[in-house]
């Protein structure tokens, strides 16, 4: 197993299996009257959180319980990071206090390799910036994998923001080395360029990846998918306009009824959270019983207790 999760490029087929199926084990925890395994006991979780979440710190925070770990939840507002201490010195303090993982979310890329670096522990990336997010697109393909019975050989459409979606990227990784063919959607102003140019899309054409797909028409995409996952616009990262305006963005690229009816039937609409209900998906879409949305963020606790389980060897003991 390996030692840090910081991208989910970091994972070969076998390590991602391995991890899916002991989520699968740990969600019969969840069921249970007491969803508790020792597996962790004595062992310091922190989470490190440089950025505003709900779900993915909730998550880590349940899913370090579930195994009996102690957990430290550490948020930069109210620290003594707003005082200005560096991530190299808050580093050596978890380091002092005999932290075993750490999981940390921050706005700039590549804040986790850094602090892998410097801590003697594992760190798990929960969100760098516009980079990775790489238990996202995990418990995203637990998700697939339990509606649709597989991942190799799936065709998965990832819609909108791409150019700031760190869910996006990881997704990419991830779904490639276990098989799944991505198509990427959205204007062309939110796919990154040289994406567009690798999918042999636009311009700048050059050696083309068949396992990853560009394409601007939305409407195009949909008959011939299997999974649908819908991106948030990101307008706090955008500094610029990158559409003309919410309206037309919905128009073009948002997931109302008439376009989820597109759909193959056993097709299914994915979201990371948080939504903007009614630009990128309406709320008839969002609620569906074909969106998966509530699944993902259960199969989110037990995704982050595998990861944790296997990265601190709890397997191992
Ligand atoms: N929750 C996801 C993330 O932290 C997706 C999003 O924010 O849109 O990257």
């Amino acid at each position: 197993m390996i030692r840090h999760l910081l991208s989910g490029g970091d994972l070969d087929a076998g390590t991602a299996t391995e991890i899916l199926d002991t989520a699968a084990e740990m969600a019969t925890v969840a069921g249970r009257e007491v969803k508790k395994l020792p597996a962790l006991r004595g062992r310091t979780v922190v989470n490190l959180f440089y950025e505003d979440s709900t779900r993915t710190r909730i998550s880590f925070e349940a899913a370090a319980k579930r195994l009996s770990a102690d957990v430290i939840n550490f948020s930069a507002k109210g620290s003594s990071v707003t005082k200005g201490e560096s991530l190299k010195d808050t580093a050596l303090t978890l380091q002092a206090m005999g932290a075993d993982a750490v999981v940390v979310r921050h706005p700039a890329s590549g804040a986790p390799h850094r602090l892998a670096n410097w801590l003697d522990g594992s760190v798990v990336n929960a969100g760098d910036g516009t980079h990775e997010h790489p238990t996202q697109a995990l418990l995203d393909a637990y998700t697939m994998r339990a509606r649709l019975g597989r991942l190799a050989g799936l065709h998965v459409a990832i819609v909108g923001d791409v150019l700031h979606s760190r869910v996006a990227r990881s997704n990419v990784l991830l779904l490639s080395t276990l098989g799944a063919k991505v198509t990427l959607v959205g204007p062309p102003t939110l796919i990154p360029v040289d994406w567009a140019a690798r999918a042999g899309v636009g311009s700048a054409a050059t050696d083309a990846d068949p396992g990853t797909d560009v394409c601007y028409d939305l409407d195009a995409v949909l008959p011939g998918v299997d999974v649908v996952m819908m991106l948030r616009v990101q307008r706090e990262r955008m500094n610029d306009s990158y559409f003309p305006s919410a309206r037309e963005y919905a128009r073009r690229y948002g997931l109302d009824g008439p376009r989820l009816r597109r759909l193959p039937e056993h097709a299914i609409v994915m979201h990371p959270g948080p939504m903007n209900r009614g630009m990128e998906i309406t709320p008839e879409v969002a609620d569906s019983p074909r969106s998966t949305i509530v699944e993902q963020v259960a199969n989110g606790v037990s995704v982050r207790m595998a990861v944790l389980y296997l990265l601190l060897g709890g397997n191992n003991r």
